[in-house]
């Protein structure tokens, strides 16, 4: 993992979490679709960045 500082309080101390809502693709309404993965700083909260926990399955 490469160093990250938050773009709000300077704060190198992140975690991951995720609010289980799933992302789905938008042509496929019934797929059951990805989490989506926040890492957010420990210090202040601001999220440093959201990704997609299977970002394969909108391959097409
Ligand atoms: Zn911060």
């Amino acid at each position: 993992m490469t160093e990250t500082n938050c773009t709000k309080c300077g704060g190198t101390e992140f975690a991951e979490g995720t609010d289980y809502t799933a992302i789905r693709p938008l042509d496929k309404k019934f797929t059951t679709g990805s989490i989506k993965i926040y890492t957010f700083c420990l210090k202040c909260g601001e999220v440093a960045s959201i990704r997609i926990e299977n970002p394969g399955k909108f391959r097409k």
